[in-house]
């Protein structure tokens, strides 16, 4: 209904009625943009996807240091995976304790070390086709698209864009998915708006904007996206 509350534009970017997918053109234009401002990232891919997604598991509700933290702890305190699925739990949670919620994270790595296989091998993901690979890691207890993305991405530079809560909240003020959708729908969108070669370089920008500037209060003022972001024209 026009002018009616579902219309009008809000700091979570377009409703759902002005809402259309974006072109590659104009998804291109705000890579560069992002690029003018934080430069190009290198990825520097891993080759171990066990180590990711303990990492990723880690790195829920924590910073980046206290999260590393946990995980130095984690793998300098045991031999291997293996030594990690088969201890007490209480012990896997007294080493990641410095990384919060370890009450939590504790089961659910050991849940996942479990779930791998008695191999303890993923290295075959690298070449796996891409929807078996995500339907794998996805079917590990507790693993959702956002730690699939990760493993894919900063292990074996595949390309994917993991949507965290900065590529969500920009990805929804830019439109580059409809208003609302789900994190799985917005996983989809945005690998099929932006070119595979970009994919890491346009998730660490946008993290990294997400920090700066495209903040919950966003400081539109110095955006270099303004011009061509419905939140930030209209503020
Ligand atoms: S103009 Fe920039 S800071 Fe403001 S909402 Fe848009 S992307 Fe975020």
């Amino acid at each position: 209904m026009a002018g009616g509350p579902g219309s009008r534009r809000n700091a979570s970017g377009p409703s759902r009625a002005d809402w259309a997918r974006p072109r590659k053109a104009r998804v291109r234009r705000i890579r560069d943009r992002l690029r003018e401002m934080y430069g190009r990232p290198l990825n520097l891919p891993h080759r171990m996807p066990i180590d990711e997604l303990v990492r990723t598991i880690l790195s829920q509700a924590t910073s980046d240091l206290n999260r590393d933290r946990a995980y130095e702890r984690l793998s300098g305190g045991f031999d291997d995976w293996a030594e990690v699925r088969d201890a007490p739990v209480e012990e896997i949670e007294r080493a990641i304790r410095p990384g919060g919620l370890s009450n939590q994270k504790a089961p659910r790595i050991k849940a996942v070390l479990r779930a791998i296989g008695e191999d303890m091998d993923l290295d075959w993901l690298e070449t796996a086709d891409r929807d078996q690979a995500i339907e794998f890691l996805t079917a590990l207890p507790g693993v959702g698209r956002k730690t699939a993305a990760c493993v894919q991405v900063f292990t074996w530079d595949r390309p994917e864009i993991p949507v965290d809560v900065h590529v969500y909240r920009i990805g929804g003020r830019l439109g580059l998915f409809r208003p609302n959708a789900s994190f799985e729908e917005a996983h989809d969108e945005m690998i099929g708006l932006v070119d595979p070669c970009d994919s890491y370089e346009f998730h660490m920008n946008l993290i990294r904007h997400g920090r700066e500037l495209c903040r919950p209060t966003p400081k539109c003022g110095a955006c270099g996206l303004r011009r061509m972001c419905p939140v930030g024209r209209e503020r």
